[in-house]
């Protein structure tokens, strides 16, 4: 997949140079040094693969298992969410009856 990244350039002079091919990168050198070069990329322009790839790995029971997951998180979390707004209810009437009570 690197050598997608390296472009060969055929100078004036008939040698080649090899290039580094990410935008705005102005890398030449030999191929080996563009590959390792190509290194110092890997973190900026190199998308981590796509979590596309470990989902296709799954079985179906796996994936059903996930999805069922997730949909039990957002039960809880929207579970949470009315307690917590209870909860910020009643503190917000206690505050008030402790200003009206000074
Ligand atoms: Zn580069």
């Amino acid at each position: 997949m690197y050598f997608t990244r390296i472009a060969e350039l055929l100078l004036d002079d008939g040698s080649t140079v090899h290039g580094c091919k990410v935008t705005d990168c102005t890398f030449t050198g030999s191929v080996g040094e563009v590959r390792a070069h190509l290194a110092a990329h890997k973190d900026t322009s190199d998308p981590a693969p796509p979590a596309r790839s470990q989902l296709l790995g799954l079985t179906t029971a796996q994936l059903l298992e996930k999805a069922a997951a997730a949909d039990r998180i957002t039960k809880d979390r929207d579970r949470w969410k009315s307690r917590a707004l209870t909860a910020e209810r009643k503190l917000k009437s206690i505050h008030h009856a402790l200003r009206s009570a000074t």
